[in-house]
């Protein structure tokens, strides 16, 4: 007798795929091979999802359960995952390094009310990687059984569901490799793979992570900061509000959704109208705000008035303090302020807005000592610690680590490929490691963002051959968003 499969088609995570590559899982499902029952789930997935589908099942023995927004389900690897499950007997199988959207998890039906068990006790909600969040509560509990890829795209983090727009237009670049072809026909999954790696540069497709400069002014003078050893003497320059707000807007009707970075060569606490620029960022559908500062500016009313800011629950504050020892951060950071004061403010906002307050410390020699005290320190108020790599900025800087810790090979930049970069007079350069814009791609204030962006794809191709410009610097595997 055929064993007996359900196979769910989840379409609870609220994304529409292009129409032009419309998803392709019940024609695999169809495809396997076996007698499936196939049932579709509409969403949204409420607090229930498992226990419906464990009802849904009745008289299985294996539920598989994948999304109904992937065209690229590889009729290929899922056949093989179902063979290695039933032949191991394992409780749940999975695809260990295929991105997400090529292979559906195959489950024994008697372990769904265990994984909603461990649901529950973990408090996670329904998101799209829901089944791998529960596995990770407790790996024990199943007898797993791990698909590998033989070609490993793993440091493109690739997704096959068109959950951003950055995702959309990547399926799009990937679907036009396809020739045409029926994908779960004519193509098996390392085909497609060695085509993806082979077409990396299609890959660069949509800036996400804006980073905007909007004062220069910083009332520290750390070593580890480029301005210092610079020697910038240059008066202090600020970006008038009204111009940013002009900005920010522009760049959501291009970007939806972008992250937005309030960083560069300065800090932005120190601009005159601080709340003026964070109130006219918030005020835009940004997804989400970062300002990483020195704190030297703030105070507890000036702390109090940024949680006043409507839409404050997208601002995250980052304070970079690199020590909590008073004589430690006065050498790391020298400036007027004694330590006390910043922890003042610091705790004082890791109490109030506990999820969007970071501490950080860059990593490096004259701290290395000392960072299991920063960590404890702060372990007893937040979760929300940063560990941070330090940056030679492309040899600028003298190296501060005794054993630098970079990938063997090379990963195509993240910078050149989600982030674009806008100095405070809206001088656009390649990425944020070219501090002296030797290679600008334009001006965000007075030129379209499109044109300034596709401008960037000659330097990606140019990186992807070894750019003599990438050489020195070993940022491109920091990953933003
Ligand atoms: S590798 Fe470094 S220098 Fe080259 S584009 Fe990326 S961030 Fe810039």
């Amino acid at each position: 007798m055929d064993t007996q499969i359900t196979a769910f088609i989840l379409d609870v995570f609220g994304n529409d795929p292009p129409p032009e590559i419309p998803g392709n899982l019940e024609s695999v499902y169809r495809g396997l091979g076996r007698p499936v029952d196939v049932q579709r789930v509409d969403g949204p997935p409420g607090e229930d999802l498992l226990t419906r589908l464990h009802r849904q099942s009745e008289g299985s023995e294996w539920v598989l359960i994948g999304h109904g927004d992937s065209a690229f389900y590889s009729l290929h690897e899922c056949r093989r995952l179902v063979e290695a499950v039933l032949k191991y007997d394992n409780d749940w199988g999975f695809a260990e390094n295929h991105p997400p959207g090529i292979v559906f998890d195959m489950i024994r039906r008697s372990a769904l009310p265990v994984m909603e068990n461990l649901r529950a006790k973990g408090k996670l909600p329904y998101t799209r990687p829901f089944l791998g969040e529960i596995l990770l509560q407790d790996v024990n509990l199943f007898d797993l059984e791990n698909l590998y890829s033989d070609v490993n795209l793993r440091t493109l983090r690739l997704s096959f569901f068109p959950d951003s727009p950055q995702d959309r237009e990547t399926l799009r670049a990937i679907a036009g490799l396809l020739d045409g072809k029926a994908w779960n026909v004519d193509l098996d999954w390392n085909a497609l793979a060695a085509r993806i790696l082979a077409h990396r540069h299609l890959l660069r497709v949509h800036p996400k992570y804006w980073e905007i400069e909007t004062s220069t002014r910083c009332l520290q003078r750390c070593a580890m900061c480029p301005k210092t050893t610079l020697g910038d003497a240059a008066p202090p320059a600020f970006m008038d509000p009204a111009t940013f707000d002009a900005l920010v807007g522009r760049i959501c009707q291009f970007s939806p959704k972008p992250v937005l970075a309030l960083t560069g060569l300065g800090d932005a606490a120190s601009h005159p109208n601080f709340l003026g620029i964070l109130a006219a960022a918030l005020a835009h559908p940004v997804a989400e705000v970062l300002v990483e500062t020195s704190g030297a500016d703030f105070d507890l009313s000036l702390a109090d008035q940024i949680m006043a800011l409507p839409g404050g629950e997208r601002l995250s504050l980052i304070f970079s303090l690199d020590a909590v020892d008073p004589k430690l951060h006065a050498e790391l950071r020298p400036g007027e302020r004694p330590l006390s004061a910043f922890l003042e403010t610091v705790e004082y906002l890791l109490l109030r807005r506990p999820a969007n307050t970071w501490v950080q410390a860059v990593k490096m020699n004259e701290n290395f000592e000392h960072l299991v005290a920063f960590h404890k320190h702060f372990q007893r108020l937040t979760p929300n610690i940063i560990i941070q790599k330090y940056n030679p900025w492309r040899g600028l800087l003298p190296e501060r680590r005794l054993h630098p810790a970079v990938p063997f090979d090379r990963i195509d930049c993240w910078h050149l490929k989600r982030d674009l970069v806008i100095r405070v007079d809206g001088t656009v350069p390649v990425c944020k490691q070219d501090l002296r814009n030797e290679h600008r791609l334009g001006n965000a204030i007075h030129e379209d963002l499109e044109t300034i962006w596709a401008r960037g794809q000659a330097h990606f191709e140019k990186h992807l051959a070894g750019w003599e410009f990438c050489r020195g610097c070993d940022e491109h595997y920091t990953y933003n968003y």
